[in-house]
């Protein structure tokens, strides 16, 4: 999958997350916070890949992609799999530990969650794809969904654009329309 439905697919799923949980209080900074980190979340599994839209924003960015290339084992290995959550998840909690000091308002819990919610949603998103996704490394097999490879989603290829992209599209301003009443309450939540 692209970066651009990757972020998306995060997107939707936090969308759908923070629909069906009880409101908490919360505020705009952390919801903003909570958003970039879950959209990094979303990309964070491709720094496997040398030419993802992670680095490719960054200067020296195709070098240090290269470098990481080699470093995770190639694309679709480490990263891509429940070991890379822990691994991930890890690091990303001990960046929010040595932040909390300087941004004592910040949920950091919430934000860890968003992040982990997007890096999760983006091994889901890989496992429709033809190449599969290696869960359960180091068991060295790519699970993909449905088993037939060739019914899965072309990365970046027409059903990816016209189908997949659209669907969550629909899907998250559905979730948006389906619970209106709970995003009020939030919003409410964060103007106090
Ligand atoms: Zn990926």
């Amino acid at each position: 999958m692209t970066g651009r439905t990757h972020d998306l697919a995060a997107f939707t799923t936090l969308t759908y997350i923070v629909a069906t949980q009880p409101v908490h209080s919360i505020s705009l900074a952390t919801g903003l916070v909570a958003i970039t980190a879950n959209l990094i979340g979303g990309i964070a599994p491709d720094v496997d890949q040398p030419t993802a839209p992670f680095w490719k924003n960054l200067p020296i960015g195709g070098v240090l992609g290269r470098i990481f290339d080699k470093f995770l084992g190639g694309h679709r290995f480490i990263s891509h799999s429940l070991i890379g959550v822990a691994i991930f998840g890890f690091i990303f909690h001990y960046i929010l530990q040595i932040l909390r000091p300087s941004f004592p308002h910040l949920d950091m819990n919430l934000i860890w969650w968003a992040f982990v919610v997007g890096y999760l949603s983006h091994l889901v998103m890989d496992t429709i794809t033809r190449e599969g996704v290696p869960w359960l490394l180091p068991i060295p097999y790519k699970f993909g969904f449905p088993p037939i490879k060739e019914l899965r989603v072309q990365t970046g290829g027409l059903v990816e654009r016209l189908v997949v992209f659209p669907l969550l599209l629909i899907g998250c301003g559905y979730i948006f329309y389906t619970h209106y009443h709970q995003f009020l309450i939030l919003m409410h939540q964060i103007g106090k």
